[in-house]
């Protein structure tokens, strides 16, 4: 990644060096620029306003379908090895579109408006240098973010095995928070099992949500971070000893006050049904906001036909049982 191109890509810059607006203020700035500015972004947004949303309730949690056409290049995303290495990574500032800016945060990421997005204001924030995928070495960095972008976002990370479309570039992407069904659904007590109450920190199983997912809570960055290196390791002994880390998607939150990080344990990237062909295709390839509860599909004819066995089938499917 050339540094002396970002400058033509910098629409404003985030540092210690005396903030005037919250990064959260700039990141609506920057999307409301953009989206004018810029064509592309522009007529995405106009394309989110008419898809077809449909809420579905499945046992013990719900999920909302997207129909959104505009998101097949993600769904369907080539991601092997091959694949990767022979096309332009989209998320180096030298292959980024003419018109598309973004915030340059504490010199480490761009953030973006992200070409496609699933849901009103979302963000891509790529790394600077182009570098492989992954969390345990940027943990820290996730959940300052969090934290910068404050309560009204919520942070977003895919593997680079479980949806990430960019596995060789280090990547985060935002969101408005409490758009996603289980952001509600862990409120409610009866979803949670507590597991540890150590140092600071409070940590639960979600039960009853159709697929495993451990939550952390707590005040401090170090002791959120350690908990999940250390969920990250269980995993990896389990079900990936020799990869260099466990398939999981990953949400962070940080209310004022403290951080709640949801990392979902995955098995298998897409379905099988993903893989057939003809009628018996589905076109649903899960990433964080899939675990989420967001079901984005790009094919009208999955967005009728599934259903909350399907659903509850899908997750069964790409979900690992944390114990
Ligand atoms: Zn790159």
């Amino acid at each position: 990644m050339n540094r002396e191109k970002i400058a033509d890509r910098i629409y404003r810059t985030f540092d210690d060096a005396g903030n005037v607006q919250s990064l959260s203020v700039l990141c609506n700035e920057l999307l409301a620029q953009q989206t004018v500015s810029w064509l592309e972004l522009g007529n995405a947004y106009r394309a989110l306003r008419g898809v077809r949303l449909r809420n579905v309730h499945c046992r013990g949690f719900s999920v909302r379908l997207i129909f959104n056409p505009g998101r097949a290049v993600n769904t369907t995303a080539s991601v092997g090895p091959q694949d990767i290495r022979e096309r332009p990574c989209f998320l180096c500032s030298s292959n980024l579109p003419e018109q598309q800016k973004g915030i340059l945060y504490r010199n480490k990421y761009l953030i973006l408006g992200n070409p496609r997005p699933a849901v009103p204001s979302h963000l891509t924030l790529a790394s600077l240098e182009h570098r492989p995928q992954g969390i345990v070495e940027h943990a820290d960095d996730f959940l300052q973010i969090a934290a910068e972008l404050g309560a009204r976002w919520t942070t977003l990370y895919n593997g680079p095995r479980c949806g990430a479309s960019a596995p060789d570039h280090l990547h985060f992407q935002a969101v408005p928070s409490g758009l996603m069904p289980i952001e509600n659904e862990i409120n409610d007590k009866k979803n949670l099992l507590p597991v540890n109450r150590d140092h600071g920190i409070r940590q639960y199983l979600g039960i009853g949500l159709g697929r495993d997912v451990i939550i952390i809570e707590g005040e401090a960055a170090h002791t959120v971070r350690d908990a999940l290196c250390e969920h990250l390791e269980v995993l990896k002994k389990k079900a990936f000893p020799s990869e260099e880390e466990p398939m999981v998607n990953i949400m962070g939150h940080f209310n004022g006050e403290s951080w709640r990080l949801l990392v979902f344990p995955r098995r298998a990237h897409r379905p099988a049904a993903f893989f057939k062909e003809g009628e018996e295709r589905i076109v649903v390839s899960p990433a964080v906001m899939e675990m989420a509860g967001v079901i984005v599909t790009p094919m009208e004819r999955d967005f009728d036909r599934l259903d909350a066995a399907t659903i509850e089938s899908i997750y069964h499917e790409v979900s690992l049982k944390y114990n």
